[in-house]
């Protein structure tokens, strides 16, 4: 809808401030920082802030219109030349898309950003006409006169249009969590080139159908042309080296799989290479490959060694076999922090363990291994295997990689040590807004996602009360939904359907208000009156009440009165629950 220009501005200025906040990373919180925050934090509690106000641009980018539905992205074929000293980019992406027998080549979106522009289009060998929609799409006019004949008997028939673009693309500022393109240099001095787009948006440096709904069903070809004395990586597996006249190399990548557009990604520098295997419990031998800059070679080498099977080891037993094993696993040194790109994951966490040195959960569980190879790789399974529809759902992708770390502590340190990093990373909820964000415009919930996400997770586990139940659910969504792309209701649906517990009341509570539900309790003698308030009224939740025999109680709006075993208090309802307990009057 269109608002007003200075309400447009306060809006974009509040979400671009959450969107710095909320990206893949977690920030670091230096003093400067923290006030930084503070200072946000107060300005997004407003109630202008928290008005929802989206631009034409956000529908036109979040929706699902019928110039972007008629067809179905099959492959990308990306060739791009990066010109270091223009901060320019010149390329061509080639789409393959299919549509229904009946639905003739229309008119097309395609997204790309300004400044970036497109230059010419073709489709059947033909130039054909396109103009601006918006600020940030175009509408490609691929009228019916320019099909060719088609089989009538075809349900679903395969097309492609050939677009030439070019640019100055938007540079990023502080990548991962404003993106772009990062033109840098290495410590040597040497061009040093890649892109961080999550949430930005893959059409900020290539032409696409910008909705994470539709991903190429065929994967990519990436092809990178550079001066040859550098490197070019990107996803997938390397098929070709070229030399041209001009000293310069031609690097082709190609991904099979189906792919996330903001996966996407180049990688550009002085780069080596080590590669290693990994027997996947798929019963495959798994590529590993490592890239990182020439003069880093000694320190990467033992940190990707050692903690890639590990992480290999945990998730696997976890979540299912690696999901993208024709692709092979890749860590790619990058120059920010770090990025979920499929099979080439961006590693800029200076080869120590922690995040940058520190354990996010301040309980000291975060300290013995990488953070960004764990969390990253995480997101192998929950964002680039089960992707979400709508970036309104990213909880899924960013609540359950953050949940991965606990699982990556549960396995290799045990129970004890994942029960207390999650609680940890619990005490930087800040429940200012739901976790499910608005859905048809491009709108991501609260930055919470990440440590309520998981919090809620380590609540859902426990509310399910059955490991085994809970590990069978993690790994059946990563099979029954392998290479989809869906939406949160398509995950708790799953949830509630594989245990038969009402369910939905709880997700709702969680991912769609930013209450916290408070336990209220009374104790007296060996009774324990309990009641939710703060909630849902429909909310019940049945918990286990630990002790020399383990009590499982069903807690509702409504007080009820328990008979609990001598020595057994409110102090036995495990803290893994994600609640505030309190203490009501006796009088009750
Ligand atoms: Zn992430």
């Amino acid at each position: 809808m269109q608002i007003s220009e200075k309400k447009k501005q306060a809006n974009k200025h509040s979400r671009s401030i959450l969107a710095y906040t909320q990206l893949c990373m977690l920030k670091t919180t230096s003093l400067l920082f923290g006030v930084f925050l503070l200072g946000i934090l107060t300005f997004c509690t407003t109630a202008e802030a928290q008005s929802t106000k989206f631009t034409t641009d956000d529908t036109l980018r979040g929706t699902l219109n019928w110039e972007r539905s008629w067809w179905n992205v099959q492959h990308y074929t990306i060739a791009v030349q990066p010109d270091y000293l223009g901060k320019k980019i010149i390329g061509s992406n080639t789409i393959q898309f299919s549509y229904q027998a009946g639905n003739n080549p229309n008119e097309m979106q395609i997204d790309l950003q300004s400044p970036m522009q497109i230059d010419s289009v073709f489709f059947h060998k033909k130039k054909i006409s396109f103009s601006k929609r918006g600020k940030d799409s175009w509408l490609l006019k691929l009228s019916k006169s320019n099909g060719a004949s088609r089989n009538a008997k075809k349900t679903l028939v395969s097309d492609s249009v050939l677009i030439y673009y070019s640019g100055n693309p938007r540079i990023a500022k502080n990548a991962p969590w404003d993106g772009g393109w990062i033109f840098t240099t290495d410590k040597k001095g040497r061009p040093w080139m890649t892109v961080a787009c999550q949430g930005l948006g893959a059409s900020v440096w290539y032409p696409c159908k910008d909705h994470q709904s539709d991903e190429p069903d065929n994967g990519a070809t990436i092809r990178i042309t550079v001066p040859d004395s550098l490197v070019a990586i990107a996803n997938g597996r390397l098929q070709s080296v070229t030399k041209s006249k001009n000293n310069e190399s031609i690097y082709e990548w190609t991904v099979i799989n189906p792919i996330n557009n903001y996966n996407i990604v180049p990688y550009i520098g002085k780069y080596v290479n080590w590669k290693d295997n990994y027997a996947s419990t798929s019963g495959n031998n798994l590529a590993l490959s490592y890239w990182v800059l020439d003069y880093n070679l000694e320190k990467a080498t033992p940190q990707f060694n050692r903690d890639t099977p590990r992480m290999l080891a945990a998730f696997e037993y976890w979540f299912g076999p690696y999901p993208f094993q024709e692709d092979g696993y890749k860590i790619v040194e990058s120059p920010h922090l770090g990025m979920e790109h499929q099979s080439a994951i961006a590693y800029g966490n200076g080869f120590t363990n922690g995040y940058r040195g520190r354990d996010l959960s301040g309980t000291g569980w975060g300290k013995d291994w990488d953070y960004i190879i764990i969390h990253e790789s995480g997101h192998e399974w929950f964002a680039n295997n089960i992707t979400t529809n709508d970036i309104a759902d990213m909880w899924v992708h960013e609540g359950f990689t953050m949940y991965s770390e606990v699982l990556f502590i549960e396995y290799h340190y045990g129970r004890e040590g994942a029960d207390a990093y999650c609680r940890g990373v619990r005490t930087r909820i800040r429940n200012d807004r739901p976790i499910i964000g608005q859905y048809g415009v491009n709108d991501e919930g609260s930055g919470d996602m990440y440590n309520k996400g998981a919090g809620f997770l380590h609540h859902l586990r426990e509310t399910i009360n059955n490991d085994s139940s809970f590990r069978e659910i993690l790994r059946g969504l990563n099979q029954d939904f392998r290479h989809q792309t869906i939406d949160s209701k398509d995950v708790e649906n799953y949830f509630i359907k594989k245990t038969g517990l009402p369910l939905q009341p709880l997700f709702d509570q969680y991912l769609r208000t930013n209450k916290v539900p408070v336990l209220e309790y009374v104790e007296s003698d060996s009774k324990l009156k309990l009641r939710l308030t703060n909630c849902n009224e429909l909310l019940t939740m049945p918990i286990r009440i630990d002790g020399k025999q383990p009590q499982n109680i069903t807690i509702t709006t409504s007080w009820q009165e328990f008979n609990m075993p001598e020595g057994v208090s409110i102090k036995n309802i495990s803290d893994n629950f994600y609640f505030t307990k309190k203490e009501a009057s006796s009088s009750l």
